[in-house]
């Protein structure tokens, strides 16, 4: 089958350019699940974006930039946050409705390494509310094609040249061929036993692409987000930062406010300060979220982040009366894909946009609320560069085997999610590094032959264990959030 474009992935950053990509021709979106599956759909905080008077780009891209330790490609910060504005307000004209202040103006909140108000928000459940609002564009757009709860299982290149992508769809391979290849596929927060990502974040898209031959970079900068309710297992549930941008404090087990020891910012310090100083104070008991400060306003926290509070509450605790267990847990990847500023990879005709990209926007540590941003921004490139003739079919071969009765790798994967979390999580060691790197190349070796999604997904998630392990290894120093000792 061949189409224009084939996109992997319906978060942001893929049903956003499949969107503008339908104005082009045809769209085939592939998407592991149902559209809705992916991380944008948990989005709490917002986007990142300057809209106040007192604010401007240059204090964005100065905030950016410290919280990536300086390790951001300039190019790219500049491009993105420049082209944050305009790519809300094309949000907005798609129907996307963020919450306004009593003048009317978009609302804007505040969250840690910003130095001032800037989130675009949607109460606190911005990544619902977009995702649902371009859902409901895509089924009516006649140029889209949704495959939903089909698996790209590799991308068809050769000569580095990317033709298509090898698809399992109800059991059966399948080769797709198209103009234009989008890895939109998002993160790999799988990876370890803690995490707010949702089951689909595997990293199949950074897999595929590496065994493919396509250029990553960073991925040792995994972001640990400092406040995941600590209840229940993987995904927990985030408590998102907005709410220590209202004002919410943590105390450890002792009742101190620990923040101040460790960062002038104290709990608005950037993402990777505030998960390294829980983790530390975790040796000595529980870490709790404490906005008892505002059991007075129960009415106006309640409408601020009904989501937070409601989920609380069935959980047994009350947002302003309770001190909240939380925990950090891996969240975001910085790394990925590397790409320029329209999306093109190091192969040609595979693009990538979204958090399985590495645009440099990043560096060594994403600024709270960029991704989103970043997700919209560069998925609004994929009509920038003029499409290939047509789409070629150098015919590649589907695997001959069927599924038959597949082998379950969950437990290889839960002992890879332990490892990583143990010894390739928010503080490494050389030492750990090398251990971990053996404990996955021997779950390696017992992986069976992949014979069903689940066998595919594991053996990608072992690929990628390796990819964090090798760059970790490599950056002997400890630079944003990846912590050395
Ligand atoms: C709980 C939570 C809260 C967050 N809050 C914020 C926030 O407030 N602001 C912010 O900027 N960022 C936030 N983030 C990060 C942000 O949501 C993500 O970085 C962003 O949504 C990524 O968008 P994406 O389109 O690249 O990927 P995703 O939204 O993750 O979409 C990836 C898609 O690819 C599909 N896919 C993956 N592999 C395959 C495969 N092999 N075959 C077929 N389909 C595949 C998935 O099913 C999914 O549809 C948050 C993340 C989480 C988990």
């Amino acid at each position: 089958m061949t189409f224009d474009f084939v996109i992997i992935g319906s978060g942001l950053a893929g049903i956003y350019a499949a969107l503008l990509a339908a104005k082009k021709g045809s769209v085939l979106i592939l998407t592991k699940k149902k559209l809705k599956n992916s991380n944008t759909f948990y989005a709490q905080g917002g986007i990142a974006a300057v809209f106040s008077d007192k604010d401007d780009f240059k204090k964005h891209i100065q905030d950016t930039l410290k919280a990536g330790a300086y390790h951001n490609n300039k190019k790219a910060v500049e491009f993105i946050i420049r082209k944050a504005p305009e790519a809300i307000r094309k949000l907005v004209q798609l129907g996307v409705n963020f919450s306004k202040d009593r003048q009317g103006k978009i609302a804007l909140g505040r969250e840690g390494g910003h130095s001032e108000a800037r989130i675009v928000h949607h109460f606190d459940f911005t990544g619902k509310m977009i995702e649902e609002t371009l859902v409901q564009k895509i089924r009516k757009e006649k140029n889209i094609t949704v495959y939903e709860g089909t698996f790209a299982k590799e991308l068809l290149v050769k000569n580095g040249v990317c033709y298509g992508v090898q698809i399992i769809r109800s059991t059966k391979f399948e080769n797709i061929y198209a103009r234009r290849v989008v890895m939109a596929s998002g993160g790999l927060g799988q990876m370890y036993a803690k995490t707010t990502n949702p089951d689909i974040a595997t990293g199949d898209g950074v897999a595929m692409a590496y065994r493919a031959g396509c250029k990553l970079k960073d991925m040792e900068f995994i972001q640990f987000h400092p406040t995941a309710f600590h209840q229940g297992k993987s995904p927990l549930f985030l408590i998102s930062e907005a709410v220590r941008g209202e004002g919410a404090i943590l105390r450890n087990s002792e009742g101190e406010r620990f923040m101040p020891r460790y960062h002038e910012l104290a709990e608005l310090a950037p993402r990777d300060k505030v998960s390294q100083a829980i983790f530390q104070e975790e040796h000595q008991g529980p870490v709790y979220l404490d906005f008892t400060s505002q059991a007075q306003h129960e009415r106006k926290l309640q409408k601020r982040f009904p989501q937070i509070f409601r989920y609380l509450k069935q959980h047994g605790y009350h947002l302003a009366k309770d001190l909240i267990p939380i925990t950090p847990a891996a969240h975001f990847s910085c790394g990925g894909i590397v790409t320029d500023l329209h999306g093109k990879t190091s192969l040609k005709n595979l693009y990538a946009f979204g958090e399985v990209a590495c645009t440099g926007l990043h560096g060594a540590n994403r600024l709270a609320s960029n991704s989103l941003l970043e997700a919209a921004v560069m998925s609004g490139q994929i009509v920038c560069s003029p499409l290939p003739k047509k789409a070629s079919d150098p015919s590649f071969k589907l695997p001959a085997k069927m599924f038959s009765k597949p082998v379950s790798t969950l437990k290889i994967r839960s002992s890879l999610q332990k490892i990583m979390w143990e010894k390739v999580g928010i503080l490494r060691t050389q030492k750990g590094l090398t251990l971990a790197e053996k404990e996955l190349l021997s779950l390696q070796k017992k992986l069976p032959v992949p014979d069903s999604i689940e066998n595919y997904e594991t053996a990608n998630m072992v690929t990628i264990g390796l990819l964090i392990i090798d760059s970790a290894k490599k950056r002997r120093k400890s630079l944003g959030c990846h912590l050395m000792y």
